[in-house]
C-alpha cells in the first residue's frame, strides 16, 4: 500500500512534493534532510521551475 503525497508550492516557481506521514518532519526547502531530488518543470507562465521530490524515509518509494 503506498503512502500519500502532498504537493505544495512554496514559492514561485518552487514545488515541493512530500511524503505525508512520514517519519521525520520534512522542510521546505532544498535543504530538507532527505535530500530532495530537483527536476526542471515549466510553468504555466512560461518560465523555468523546479520540482523537489523528497525522499520518505519509510521507504514507500519501493511500492511504486
Ligand atoms: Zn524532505
Amino acid at each position: 500500500m503506498s503512502g500519500q503525497w502532498l504537493a505544495k508550492q512554496t514559492s514561485g516557481n518552487e514545488v515541493h512534493v512530500l511524503p505525508l506521514g512520514d517519519l521525520i518532519r520534512h522542510d521546505h526547502t532544498d535543504l530538507c534532510p532527505c535530500g530532495p531530488t530537483p527536476s526542471p518543470t515549466p510553468m504555466a507562465d512560461g518560465s523555468d521551475g523546479w520540482i523537489y521530490t523528497h525522499h520518505s524515509l519509510d521507504g514507500r518509494e519501493a511500492d511504486e
